[in-house]
């Protein structure tokens, strides 16, 4: 499998899970605007949004990065066989995500750190596999790095959770296998993997939201996670979630992503854009615009 790009010799893998029409853009975004549809037409049909369903399309997706030393996975999808009652994409899904792990040349005991941006369950997901009944971490040898107050936005017993709020066991079957196991590690914004990667705060979607920055030979690219679902929002950045955690925090945080990725040039790798995956943002006026990288050709 062919990597989505290669920066200053490190190279970036997309793993793919699923892409299917799913959100609906009004639910999705509380301040939709639904010309938005019109004006963005020509490269938001058919691959971003589908007419049919009036659904956004979206990717679930985790990077493998290959630095120099280590194998990264960055983001862990839905995962297979989970049980997930309030999310229905994700529910107790099989999909060939180790076989498209194993195409890229990887196999689970390669892996040597698995950092989520964040604990929703489509980041967490292969972070386990059931195993005779019992979920056991996927990546036997990896450390899994989990940035600190995200930890405590999720554990069951820091209160921050109301357990009252139907739910899926995302923690229970996805993040604490892994601490029992001893192969989690509680990371603070700013940690450093093997000069390349830097785990950095961006807040707003869940409070303890991460972005990671990998920075080799002079080349950039940011994982960016959730700060953006779907590519319209590098032109509407104040389009919120209607289930982030800090909406008008996720705004700035969403702004300062696009800023900077238009000032360095760094290359855009979010979590959940359909193909081509992967853009540079310029800028336009007083707004961003996108340019998509080639499909096929490493950016
Ligand atoms: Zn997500």
């Amino acid at each position: 499998m062919a990597p989505i790009a290669t920066i200053g010799g490190v190279s970036v893998t997309r793993i793919e899970e699923s892409i299917r029409p799913s959100l609906v853009p009004s639910i999705l975004f509380p301040d939709f605007e639904p010309d938005s549809l019109e004006r963005h037409r020509d490269w938001l049909i058919p691959e971003h949004y589908d007419v049919r369903e009036g659904r956004f399309r979206t990717s679930v997706h985790g990077y493998l990065v290959r630095t120099a030393h280590h194998v990264v996975l960055i983001d862990a999808c839905g995962g297979n066989d989970k049980v997930r009652p309030v999310l229905k994409r994700f529910h107790q899904q099989s999909h060939p995500w180790l076989e498209r792990l194993a195409a890229a040349g990887v196999a689970p005991a390669q892996v040597d750190y698995v950092i989520c941006t964040h604990l929703h369950c489509d980041h967490v997901g292969w972070n386990t596999r059931l195993v005779d009944g019992h979920w056991v971490p996927t990546f036997p040898r990896a450390r899994y790095l989990f940035h600190r107050p995200e930890l405590a936005r999720w554990d069951p017993a820091g209160g921050q959770v109301d357990l009252r709020e139907p739910r899926d066991p995302m923690w229970e079957d996805s993040v604490a296998p892994v601490i029992e196991a001893g192969l989690a590690q509680a990371i603070d914004a700013g940690h450093r993997l093997d000069d390349a990667l830097t785990v950095e705060s961006a807040p707003g979607h869940t409070m303890g939201h991460v972005k990671v920055r990998l920075s080799a030979g002079g080349e950039e690219a940011i994982f960016c996670g959730d700060v953006m679902h779907v590519p319209l929002q590098v032109y509407y950045p104040h389009w919120h979630t209607s289930f982030d955690d800090d909406p008008q925090m996720g705004i700035r945080t969403r702004r300062t992503l696009l800023d900077e990725c238009a000032e360095r040039g760094a290359l855009l790798l979010p979590t959940h854009f359909a193909a081509p995956h992967a853009c540079r943002i310029v800028r336009a006026g007083e707004g961003f615009s996108i340019q998509w990288i080639e499909p096929g050709r490493p950016g």
